[in-house]
């Protein structure tokens, strides 16, 4: 048999030839330390696994779940933001719930596009955009996301003519590879200009728990008028380290909401019911907020090794905001991926090439720090070693 046409426009996974190229190296007896990916390393937390247990005994769990999923876990999401951010939701109209939020972010185009729109994404940014596009046959152009800018798109710069043509944009804050955090200055003047092009926001909120200073990352509908134009997705997989979970979920615009409830409705049903009770008592229980702050700080430690240790050795960069990724330069002379392989075979250090997020990505690694500062220290002293910088 042979593939579809369509899957034949799916981009390559660049993640799939870093896991090869290591794990090549770890069966050739190399002491890897792995930085290139983003699999949360911590527990979810212990009063998720009870619930969890607890639900799953239950035999009234066991059956399929209503279309779209568990009314009192779309009250708990919708509970969650008023609580959070003071956005009003209608859990009935306005809450999407998903097997995490990248079949969410993937579907979107095929559930609310036609073949030929336009659609605008990020660039660096997270790869399975570009698979939502192929899949849904829509266009994309790339925003360029720059340090001049603090990784925020300038919306100025957007042409007129592809302001007016494009159907959504997709914006995620904070920013994975960057770490870049979104300020609701920003989101003010985002929405307004939506309005103005009738473009509709796609915020990917993925990194939503993870902001390293007083205040917590904003979420793009905290913004008056953010319901109107746009919706922000949500994910368990980083906030409560439940990546192989797949528990998500979507809020806002209700005309988007109902498509992509009804391609959920046609897919998949809903998640499996058990999860959904956990994922419910995840955001009603008072734990919730303590173990987040508890993430945040491990991650703010490793944040503070890892970029101090490297500034030591004259490898600088501005310290990332939110996210558990730093965006690191790479050196004269050599391109991201040249880079990438230079730490690998010659470090024995993991890091992702930055032009897998797309063509503003080239002259960066991305560095995930999800190890022991120790052992983050002992990658840069590995990369002292090779004597790469001034
Ligand atoms: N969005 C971004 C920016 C991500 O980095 C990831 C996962 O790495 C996802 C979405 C997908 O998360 P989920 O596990 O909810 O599918």
């Amino acid at each position: 048999f042979e593939q579809s046409k369509l899957l034949d426009q799916l981009p390559t996974q660049f993640f799939a030839t870093l896991v090869e190229k290591v794990g090549a190296q770890i069966k050739a007896g190399v002491d890897v330390i792995n930085l290139g990916q983003g699999n949360p390393d911590q527990p979810t937390p212990e009063y998720i696994v009870k619930s969890t247990q607890k639900w799953v005994a239950d035999p009234k769990t066991h059956k399929y779940s209503p279309f779209q999923g568990l009314p009192s876990f779309k009250r708990a999401a919708a509970n969650f933001y008023q609580e959070k951010y003071g956005v009003q939701l209608d859990p009935a109209q306005e809450v999407c719930i998903l097997g995490g939020s990248k079949i969410g972010l993937v579907e979107l185009p095929w559930a609310l596009m036609n073949p030929g729109d336009l659609m605008l994404l990020p660039d660096p940014g997270y790869p399975d955009y570009w698979s939502g596009a192929a899949l849904g046959e829509v266009k994309f152009e790339t925003v360029p996301l720059t340090a001049e800018h603090d990784f925020l798109p300038d919306l100025e710069s957007i042409p007129e003519a592809t302001a007016q043509k494009a159907k959504f944009f997709y914006l995620n804050y904070p920013n994975n590879p960057t770490g870049a955090v979104a300020t609701k200055e920003f989101y003010t003047e985002l929405v307004a200009w939506a309005k103005k092009y009738h473009v509709g926001i796609i915020s990917d909120f993925a990194y939503g728990a993870l902001g390293f200073d007083e205040a917590d990352p904003v979420s793009f509908m905290e913004v008056p008028g953010a319901k109107e134009v746009g919706i922000e997705f949500y994910t368990y997989s980083k906030t409560f380290n439940m990546a192989g979970w797949r528990l998500g979920f979507a809020v806002g615009n209700a005309d988007i909401i109902k498509a992509l409830n009804l391609i959920q409705d046609h897919l998949f049903v809903s998640v499996f019911p058990a999860l959904q009770k956990a994922a419910e008592d995840a955001l009603n229980d008072p734990q919730r907020d303590l173990e987040i702050k508890k993430l945040n700080q491990l991650y703010k430690s490793r944040r503070d090794a890892f970029i101090n240790a490297a500034a030591k050795i004259g490898w600088t960069t501005k310290a990332p905001q939110g996210t558990f990724y730093a965006w690191m330069p790479v050196p004269d002379g050599y391109t991201s991926e040249s880079f990438a392989d230079k730490l690998l075979y010659d470090a024995g250090v993991a890091v992702a090439p930055g032009n897998g997020f797309g063509k503003y990505g080239e002259g960066y690694v991305r560095v995930g720090l999800l190890i022991d500062p120790d052992r983050l220290e002992e990658a840069v002293n590995r990369i002292d070693q090779l004597h790469l910088f001034n």
